[in-house]
């Protein structure tokens, strides 16, 4: 048995509050979920706006794999907005619950029935397939809903859906819905919403019972709590069901994250399979069972979903899981230097930060760089910064066992805090910074900041760096770390280049 999948992340998912895309933006999204392997894109509502339109003959003039539908009201001048667009198929939505057809519609069950006919008539005469499908169905009497379906696959509707457009079905009751429904003659979709958290167990259900396509979004986006996620019904067919779809999952990851940056709505970090802790394992007792078998604690691999595994560090961390992991780093320390870099760690911890790989190993080549005998020592920065101050730094150094003071202006905090060092060090060493690059490792204000500078004393040029959470730390550091190094180096008649 295999399952198809309409993707209507551009139709649905677009419907997310706050959520817009341009025609283009629409197109790279479309190019995206046709390579993913979707059966069909609802690439979105022809009626809408000239822009909406305009989006949909780029998506369709593409030759793309996919079948390219758009969503139509079960009225003529919808489907004449399909038509002009060129799609392949319309995904014809007529509300089947009294709720909708009092309160919304002002129609009776009647007028709805004989439009859906109609609509379903007049789009396959004019050479569109039809996905009937029911809004609120759910809500609805079944025996007028099965009429709806009945007489729509009788008009040429060649699929039909039923949408729980308001998320009120429980797994239970999807089984015997879509169960019941899957017996009129037509492949049936289902249609699930999010808001309580269900959508992927009911859609799960739905298939279960004889439904045979799914409709789902890229990382559950849709109207309020969302659709069905794609990425989590079609892995948990795979990896629970044994049930295959067309989509490559190894591309799951990619897309998501296209997704949430082209829609702005970004991912809470334990989201299922995309998010960024879907395979990350804070050190302990399951970082440990998952290196010696992923099996332990990963139900399946990050590559097979195109995601990565992390392993985070955190005030949790003991020195032997500390040790064995900079061990597998292939990062040598003594005792002495496993203390400072185990010191560094749990302070980043009690901070509130986690430390991932990258961030460790910078930790690590830190303190390995800086551990050395040093000639200059900082005991005090001060620094003062602000909109209507010169940038000010005093520094407190010892310098070959004497105590300097002295202080800076810059034209910024950091630019003070190094002007204020080498003027402390003007008497003792001629040195100059030849180059300073920062960068932020991890992303976010509380990132860990890595500073790079190059310093030259006469001839000698000598890399340094530091790695922090505070950017003029990170660069005083990096500057003592590189000066250190260099009379270091000086002293050992040896040039040496550290990064
Ligand atoms: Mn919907």
């Amino acid at each position: 048995m295999q399952v198809r999948v309409l993707d209507t992340t551009l139709r649905d998912g677009e419907q997310t509050p706050g959520v817009s895309l341009t025609p283009e933006e629409k197109l790279r999204i479309a190019l995206k979920i046709d390579d993913l392997g979707a059966d069909i894109i609802e690439a979105g509502s022809a009626i809408t706006s000239e822009g909406e339109r305009e989006g949909i003959r780029k998506i369709t003039s593409e030759g793309l794999n996919a079948e390219i539908c758009s969503f139509a009201r079960a009225v003529r001048d919808d489907i004449d907005a399909a038509l002009s667009c060129d799609v392949d198929s319309v995904h014809l939505v007529v509300p089947t619950s009294d709720l909708h057809l009092e309160h919304k519609l002002r129609k009776t069950r009647e007028e709805v029935l004989e439009q859906a006919v109609d609509c379903t008539e007049y789009a396959v005469d004019h050479g569109l397939l039809v996905e009937l499908s029911a809004e609120d169905s759910t809500r609805s009497d079944m025996e007028f809903l099965r009429r709806v379906f009945s007489e729509g696959i009788a008009a040429g509707a060649e699929r039909i859906c039923a949408c729980d457009t308001v998320g009120m079905l429980t797994p239970e009751r999807s089984y015997e819905f879509y169960g019941e429904l899957s017996e009129l003659g037509a492949p049936l979709s289902v249609h699930c919403h999010n808001d309580f958290g269900l959508a992927v167990a009911n859609s799960l259900a739905g298939l279960r019972a004889g439904a045979s396509e799914v409709h789902a979004t890229i990382n559950g986006i849709g109207e309020r709590a969302g659709n069905a996620a794609l990425e989590e019904v079609v892995v948990a067919l795979k990896s629970l069901y044994d049930v295959d779809t067309n989509i490559n999952i190894e591309m799951l990851y990619e897309t998501s994250r296209m997704v949430a940056r082209m829609t702005g709505v970004y991912l809470q970090p334990n989201k299922a399979i995309v998010g960024e802790n879907a395979f990350a394992h804070e050190s302990g007792i399951h970082a440990d069972g998952v290196l010696k078998k992923a099996e332990t604690y990963e139900p399946i691999t990050p590559e097979m979903v195109g995601h990565r595994r992390r392993f985070v560090m955190g005030k949790h961390i003991g020195t032997h899981a500390l040790r064995q992991r900079l061990d597998e780093l292939g990062m040598k320390v003594d005792e002495d230097k496993l203390m400072e870099i185990f010191r560094r760690v749990k302070a980043l911890g009690d901070m509130g930060k986690c430390v991932t790989d990258v961030d460790l190993q910078a930790i690590a080549e830190d303190v390995l760089g800086v551990m050395e005998d040093k000639v200059v020592d900082l005991e005090e920065v001060t620094i003062v910064s602000g909109n209507r101050v010169t940038p000010t730094a005093s520094v407190k150094l010892k310098v070959d066992g004497n105590e300097v003071l002295e202080a800076g202006i810059g034209v910024g905090p950091v630019d003070a805090a190094i002007v204020a060092i080498k003027k402390s060090l003007e008497d003792f060493a001629d040195i100059t910074l030849e180059e300073y690059h920062v960068d932020a490792i991890t992303g976010g204000t509380d990132a860990l900041i890595d500073v790079v500078i190059k310093l030259r004393h006469g001839d000698r040029i000598i890399s340094a760096r530091s790695t922090q959470p505070d950017i003029i730390m990170a660069s005083v550091e990096a500057f003592l770390s590189g000066v250190n190094r260099l009379l270091a180096s000086e002293a050992s008649e040896d040039q040496q280049v550290v990064r």
